[in-house]
């Protein structure tokens, strides 16, 4: 197979199903040659994950839970023993606890607080402290955010707050890693149904919302994810870092619900 991520190396962590974005974005990378290895969040999910990856090639599966380092650790010792490099990461992994999603962000206990934000946040900094290790020729890593981060969206919360600080993460990152050749890159992907997703209460009204308002009225696909990414972790995007960049069908630029939404 021939394609633009040929001879590249990378690590998937976060699909838990086959409407993940994570593997939106991990059948555009094989489809263009990459070499995958992925994570899996406990047995149940690593059963979903297995023959996912074997679809795209891979059976180089690690379990991992972002709240237990010596997991994260175990994942980057495997890499280096197999692969001996690494030329890029994604890191597609939200979690808060769903009775707090919804109503009031003032009432975010600190436990799920703390949570949502070492899970959410804080791993990708972790994650990418140790990848950079194997990142030998320089590489590229990519993490995903929504515009919660900077708009308040109902129920969004603590996890806007969450995606606020792992996009300063994406910069300040891009900064540490930007002279050994590594691009920290993020997408805004608009609102997707997923397991996470799932998670944030009326997230049907929500995807309708976008849908009716968004420029290009409609809401995006896992696969329209994927193929932008495909972009920030290939060549393609060698002169872009710390980016937070948008896939929303245009959502994130308009300020008020279109006409036709408020007259039918
Ligand atoms: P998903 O449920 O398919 O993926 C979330 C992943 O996070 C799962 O694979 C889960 O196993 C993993 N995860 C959660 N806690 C973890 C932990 N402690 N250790 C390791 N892995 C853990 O949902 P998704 O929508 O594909 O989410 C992927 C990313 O995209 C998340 O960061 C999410 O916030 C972000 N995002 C989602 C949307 C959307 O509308 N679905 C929009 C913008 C951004």
């Amino acid at each position: 197979m021939t394609g633009i991520m040929q001879g590249k190396r990378g690590l998937i962590m976060g699909v838990a199903n086959n409407h993940s974005i994570a593997w939106g974005i991990s059948k555009a990378l094989a489809a263009e040659g990459a070499e995958l290895a992925f994570t899996f969040q406990g047995e149940a999910l690593g059963k979903r994950v297995k023959p996912l990856a074997a679809e795209v090639g891979s059976d180089f599966l690690l379990p991992c839970d972002v709240e237990d380092l010596a997991s994260v650790d175990a994942v980057f010792d495997a890499i280096k023993e197999r692969w001996g490099k690494l030329d890029f990461i994604v890191h597609a992994i939200g979690f808060s606890d769903k009775n707090e999603l919804k109503g009031l962000y003032a009432n975010t206990t600190r436990d799920n607080f703390t949570r949502t934000m070492v899970i959410s946040c804080f791993s990708f900094t972790e994650i990418a402290k140790r990848a950079a290790e194997l990142m030998t020729e320089g590489g590229s890593m990519l993490t995903l955010t929504y515009n919660g981060s900077t708009r308040v969206i109902p129920n969004y919360n603590v996890m806007g707050v969450a995606k606020a600080a792992l996009e300063a993460s994406v910069r300040y990152l891009a900064a540490d890693y930007g002279p050994r050749g590594i691009r920290v890159n993020a997408i805004s992907a608009g609102p997707i149904r997923t397991l996470a997703g799932a998670g944030i209460s009326d997230a049907r009204a929500i995807l309708s919302w976008n849908q009716r308002n968004a420029p290009l009225r409609k809401t995006v696909t896992i696969d329209q994810v994927g193929s932008s990414s495909l972009y920030l972790l290939s060549d393609l995007a060698a002169g872009v870092t710390g980016e937070v960049h948008f896939v929303d069908a245009g959502y994130n630029i308009t300020s008020m619900p279109t006409l036709d939404a408020l007259t039918t």
